[in-house]
């Protein structure tokens, strides 16, 4: 068993490490206290992405991706995960289902998208339908060839700055064919209807859409009618894992953070980690990172030898629900370490704190992942988890 970074991943670990330390940093505390970066700055950001060479890590070279392993996309999201603000969502990853397009959906969306000159976001909670999506009420309605799509989506994430959404409908209404549809921000019928403030301070925004009968050609269909599950699925496995490689970074940073302050801060003369207390706090920390790292890698690199399918819905809900709940705990703690300046929004702990409290809800709750890895317990053993196979 070798345990140890290729050269490649260690390339990839410093690439990202330094693109965030030159552009992602700088701005976090601007981010923090304006509420958004200025159009020029994200421009300029995006020519830096892809000049690094990070744009699309996650598809293919011929898409104008990176074709980067999921153990390299695990490491470069880990470093990027470091930034606050959700300032990692700078470096675009676009969604895992386009490359399950058409020949012209790949030219028109997934080509353009990779090398940013398009970006899309993905559309499929609603004010009935979370945790369910078969309670979608977004509905694409066939007639003469054509659909009309008629709905409402909420937490649309980046969809202000986005030009396209991959929007989950039932066609006709009929949940038994969810179905993906590409749909251009610009078509008539198609408006942000809100733009709600989040807990976070995020680089982009999370709007509702409404759609109002939007015409749209078969070949809006991403994929095949009915095929909306299935495609939402894989989405889910590489959304999860980058959740989990960015809430390891959030954590390590806060504890790094921790831990130096610690060393430097007197009280009751002498350096505060000499307390017990403290000390403690920054021990089960690091084992609490420890733990998430060697399963986050793991999991990573078991996908890249090519695990089963199943396996691998089965481990991305364990690894994304062991990473968000880590990261809460790390955060909170570190917070504690660096007392009343924990609590000022100019400490990126602080900022941190309120980041990674999402990641316990989006791409499927706390609740979820448990729900699907008590399923896999039952269906297929606990060995699934506890095993070495
Ligand atoms: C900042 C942000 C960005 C987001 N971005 C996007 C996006 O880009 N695209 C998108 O489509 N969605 C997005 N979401 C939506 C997100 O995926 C949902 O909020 C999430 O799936 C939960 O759905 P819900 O909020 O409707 O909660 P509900 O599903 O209503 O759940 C409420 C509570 O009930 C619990 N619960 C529900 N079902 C069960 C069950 N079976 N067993 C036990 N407990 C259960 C949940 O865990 C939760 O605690 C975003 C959300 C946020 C906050």
């Amino acid at each position: 068993m070798d345990l140890k970074l290729s050269k490649a991943e260690i390339s990839w670990q410093k690439r990202a490490r330094e693109f965030a330390e030159a552009w992602l940093f700088p701005h976090e505390e601007e981010l923090e206290l304006k509420g958004k970066l200025p159009l020029a700055l994200l421009k300029r950001q995006r020519r830096a992405v892809a000049e690094a060479g990070l744009n699309a890590v996650n598809h293919a070279k011929k898409h104008g991706g990176q074709g980067c392993t999921l153990l390299e996309q695990t490491v470069i999201n880990e470093q990027l995960g470091r930034a606050t603000g959700a300032l990692w969502g700078a470096v675009w990853h676009p969604a895992d289902p386009l490359k399950h397009g058409t020949a012209k959906q790949i030219r028109d969306y997934l080509v353009p998208s990779c090398l940013g000159k398009r970006r899309g976001s993905f559309a499929i909670t609603e004010p009935g339908a979370g945790s369910d999506p078969r309670l979608v009420q977004t509905r694409a309605d066939r007639k003469r060839g054509k659909y009309y799509l008629s709905g409402e989506k909420w937490f649309v994430t980046s969809g202000d700055w986005s030009d396209y959404l991959i929007v989950h409908a039932h066609v006709d209404g009929d949940a038994d064919k969810p179905t993906l549809f590409l749909v251009d921000k610009g078509r008539p019928g198609v408006r942000i209807q809100r733009v709600p403030k989040f807990m976070h301070t995020y680089l982009f925004e999370h709007p509702e859409f409404v759609f109002d009968r939007v015409e749209l050609d078969g070949g809006a269909v991403l994929g095949e009618v009915g095929q909306g599950f299935e495609l939402t699925k894989d989405w889910f496995v590489e959304a999860r894992l980058q959740i989990a490689a960015n809430c390891l970074g959030a954590a390590t940073r806060a504890a790094e953070i921790a831990d130096a302050y610690a060393a430097e801060r007197v009280q009751f003369g002498r350096p505060i980690r000499d307390f017990q207390a403290i000390e403690f706090m920054l021990a089960d920390m690091a084992v609490d990172i420890m733990a998430t790292k060697s399963m986050v890698y793991r999991v990573a690199a078991e996908i890249d030898a090519g695990l089963d399918r199943k396996l691998i819905h089965a481990r991305a809900s364990a690894i994304k629900l062991y990473a968000s709940e880590m990261a809460g705990r790390v955060v909170d703690k570190a917070l504690q370490i660096l007392g009343g300046r924990g609590y000022m929004r100019e400490n990126p702990v602080e900022r941190l704190y309120r980041d990674v409290r999402v990641d316990r809800i989006w791409e499927g709750t706390s609740e979820i992942q448990r729900a699907v890895i008590a399923g896999q317990i039952k269906k297929r053993g606990l060995a699934t988890y506890t095993g070495w196979m």
